[in-house]
């Protein structure tokens, strides 16, 4: 993996790999032309060109010139960076990667679907992913149970877990705990400690799921250390971010400032209400990183697809920017193995989520049957990825 030093040194070569020699004119294998480029890892939101050769961006600039095999009409389209979806269980089936891919998600994380017992079967599929993609092992060796994954607190099993870390270095980005009462019941800051323990020989981050936690959420975040994640970060009470008198938690906002990345995590039950989401951003409480919680499953139970989420927070009074931002560059800092995504920068990997922003009413449920009418939505429109257009609907 590169740096952004590295990448940022890459450009002339690049530039120079784009050019025909004899004729001194740039070539591209694909143009994408005219869309409203946001690329939140430079600041740019403006009409652009983007040219891809060698499965890399070439060049971003107003009105590109030169041969190009393919070209893309981008017009009143969003060009963003490739959407990185740090909380989906695409991992669980092998045609998630290929959907996911369909939604723009030219990155993912699989967050504790397998445990020590099955990350063989995930880790099959990330390996075999078209896109880039890791997995966060669940410190219960069963992974993800409906009934609850902890109910017997030595199913977190730190051993175990470490030798599956260990024989899958290549896949495994991190660790995953549930601290629900309805998975853990009341050993959740048990079972944080030994997630916490599984992790640190190998120097990789936690992601907590919060929500409806036997312990109040101000005792379970002097566990988590810089670079952690808390999703579902909008469940409801009891134990949630806000205090009886809907105030965000002084803990939690120092939580953010010593490096805790708080995450949407959309899902399906329980994990947010829109009346949590308004408190909490009245108070300037947004997410660091947006994600789906999706599985295979999803776009008939609600979840539907990373654009829909990327819209609630559009909905809420988010910057368009600041939602791509949030979907693209920030959760690709979130793990070093997608230090060179979530970014349209010269030199980078061509992963590029083409988007359309429809007007019109459209209505977005919470985990509780509760709605809000926005008046335009995003979605998916088409996919690049490795600089090469993605055929939809296969
Ligand atoms: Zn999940």
């Amino acid at each position: 993996m590169m740096n952004r030093r590295q990448i940022l040194g890459m450009t002339p070569g690049l530039a120079m790999l784009a050019r025909l020699p004899q004729t001194g004119a740039a070539t591209y294998d694909l143009i994408i032309k005219g869309g409203r480029v946001i690329d939140p890892s430079v600041g740019l939101d403006g009409i652009r060109d983007v040219g891809i050769a060698g499965g890399r961006i070439a060049a971003v600039e107003a009105g590109i010139t030169g041969d190009a095999t393919e070209t893309l009409d981008a017009r009143g389209k969003i060009v963003a960076p490739g959407l990185i979806d740090i909380h989906t269980h695409v991992g669980r089936d092998a045609e998630g990667p290929a959907l996911a891919l369909e939604d723009g998600v030219t990155g993912f994380v699989d967050a504790g679907s397998a445990g020590a017992d099955n990350i063989a079967a995930v880790a099959a599929v990330i390996r075999a992913a078209p896109q880039i993609s890791g997995a966060l092992i669940n410190i219960a060796r069963t992974g993800v149970v409906s009934g609850g994954e902890l109910r017997d607190i030595n199913a977190a099993n730190v051993f175990l877990a470490q030798g599956a870390i260990a024989r899958n270095r290549d896949v495994v980005v991190g660790v995953k705990v549930r601290l629900s009462e309805n998975v853990v019941g009341g050993y959740d800051l048990e079972a944080l400690r030994r997630a916490q323990q599984a992790a640190a020989p190998f120097d990789l981050p936690v992601m907590i799921h919060v929500g409806q936690n036997y312990s109040p959420i101000r005792a379970i975040l002097p566990q988590l250390k810089r670079g952690d994640i808390v999703t579902h970060m909008y469940a409801p009470p009891p134990n949630s971010i806000l205090d009886d008198g809907g105030r965000l938690f002084p803990d939690v906002a120092a939580a953010r400032r010593r490096g805790i990345i708080f995450d949407f995590g959309n899902g399906v039950n329980g994990h947010f209400t829109w009346d949590m989401v308004e408190r909490a951003t009245e108070q300037g409480f947004w997410p660091d990183t947006l994600s789906t919680d999706w599985n295979v499953l999803s776009p008939t139970t609600g979840v539907v697809d990373f654009p829909n989420v990327m819209s609630k927070l559009l909905m809420l009074g988010m910057p368009l920017s600041e939602v791509v931002a949030c979907a693209t560059t920030r959760p690709a800092r979130a793990f070093p193995a997608f230090e060179d995504r979530g970014t349209l920068n010269v030199g980078a990997p061509a992963d590029v989520a083409l988007m359309e922003l429809r007007e019109g009413n459209f209505e977005f449920v919470d985990n509780y049957q509760g709605t809000r009418t926005s008046r335009e939505r995003l979605f998916p429109f088409v996919t690049v990825l490795d600089g090469k257009r993605v055929p939809t609907g296969v």
